[in-house]
């Protein structure tokens, strides 16, 4: 692997903007510090592209996108694109870059920074020291298969109402071993162990999903500790003790849920980073996009009050899972702690007794310091 990263930095919209810039400060950091060396290009997405181009994401964006070892994305919408037509959408651009780069594992870690550990919605000895991935089959499944739709019931005359609404969850082996792969391959820089999630007991595509799980597991990756847990069981285990988990594996709807379930195990939504792979590259790096899981935030854009963490933590996991330095990014998530371990806060994680909350940029500023 070369010692130069070339990044695509597509701001977006809302708060995308404000938080890149603070992305942008440690990125030079690191340039100038540690003697990293980042090709960087910016271009548009979401609705700012709308503006200019009349679509989300123009070819040449996705052709830019398709040529670096990273993406990071800030957020896309806002109000004032709610009626545009679907198909220009800002979301539309940020699922056509999914769709393109074929990413089909989306990674939200759950982590619980000790300083936050009072904004879980469970005790702080429940949390504290947490630290989950849940790895999130992202192309298929119930969203995707087909047949869907809503049609008229016609044979059945008990049906009060008269419409049936129908998905199709659908898995081919293929689809569960690659991101079986993805959870495996990400234990393996971390506990080593994987859990994985389905309703074998209900589900075909559960039985199949356990079964190719295992096979991958059995075949390549015997070191790796692995075990099957019944989606319902995994939820409730999630709130009752998070931490026997380290890596979590779960098809897509599954792990919309659960994902959001642990996110709330941490505290806001300004802390929040994710990941999206896909496969590897012909330089051995994955196809990867990173964003914050927060929105575009419209109703604090442009004040200045947007927590930059989430995105600097999606930057964190960039080193980590695409530039192979999981040193760095360590020591960028050691400054963030030290940050806020010093009590600098952003106005979204104020407590009800209040104090002063530091601005975007200042949090920036602070994290790059530490
Ligand atoms: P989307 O549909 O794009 O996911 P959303 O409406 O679901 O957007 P967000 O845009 O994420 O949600 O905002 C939800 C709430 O969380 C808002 O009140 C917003 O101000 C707050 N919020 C989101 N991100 C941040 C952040 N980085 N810092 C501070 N507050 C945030
Ligand atoms: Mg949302």
């Amino acid at each position: 692997m070369s010692d130069s990263y070339s990044l695509l930095i597509l701001p977006g919209d809302g708060i995308g903007p404000e938080v890149m810039v603070e992305v942008v400060k440690i990125i030079d950091w690191f340039q100038t510090h540690r003697g990293m060396s980042f090709e960087v290009t910016q271009d548009l997405v979401g609705g700012a592209a709308y503006d200019e181009h009349g679509s989300p994401c123009a070819d040449e964006t996705l052709e830019k996108a398709l040529s670096v070892d990273a993406v990071l994305l800030g957020a896309v919408g806002g109000p004032q694109y709610d009626s545009l037509d679907f198909s220009v959408k800002p979301e539309r651009g940020l699922l056509r870059l999914r769709k393109e780069l074929d990413l089909f594992a989306n990674l939200r870690p759950a982590q619980c920074f000790d300083a936050l550990a009072d904004f879980s919605s469970l005790k702080r000895e429940v949390v504290a020291g947490l630290d989950i991935l849940i790895v999130r089959e992202l192309t298929s499944g119930v969203y995707f298969g087909e047949p869907r739709g809503i049609h008229a019931d016609d044979n059945n005359p008990d049906n009060e109402g008269g419409r049936v609404g129908v998905n199709t969850q659908r898995y081919t082996s293929g689809e569960i071993r690659r991101v079986a792969r993805s959870a495996f391959d990400l234990a393996g820089q971390r506990s080593g162990r994987v859990c994985s999630m389905e309703k074998a007991n209900v589900m075909e595509s559960g039985i199949l999903w356990r079964e190719e799980v295992q096979w991958v597991h059995d075949n390549e990756y015997p070191d790796i500790e692995l075990s099957h847990m019944y989606a319902d069981n995994g939820a409730m285990q999630l709130v009752r003790n998070p931490r026997q988990f380290d890596v979590i594996v779960t098809d897509n709807l599954f792990g919309d849920i659960l994902s959001d379930a642990a996110a709330m195990l941490t505290g806001s939504l300004g802390m929040l980073p994710s990941a999206s792979l896909g496969a590897k590259m012909e330089n051995g790096r994955p196809r990867a996009m990173y964003e914050p899981v927060h929105g575009s935030a419209p109703d604090i854009a442009g004040q200045g009050k947007a927590n930059p963490i989430a995105c600097i933590l999606s930057f964190a996991m960039a080193l980590r899972y695409s530039f192979d330095r999981g040193d760095a990014a360590a020591d960028l998530e050691r400054a963030v702690e030290r940050v806020l371990a010093d009590g600098v806060r952003t106005a979204d994680l104020m407590g009800p007794d209040g104090g002063t909350p530091v601005s975007t940029a200042e949090m920036g500023d602070r994290i790059v310091a530490a």
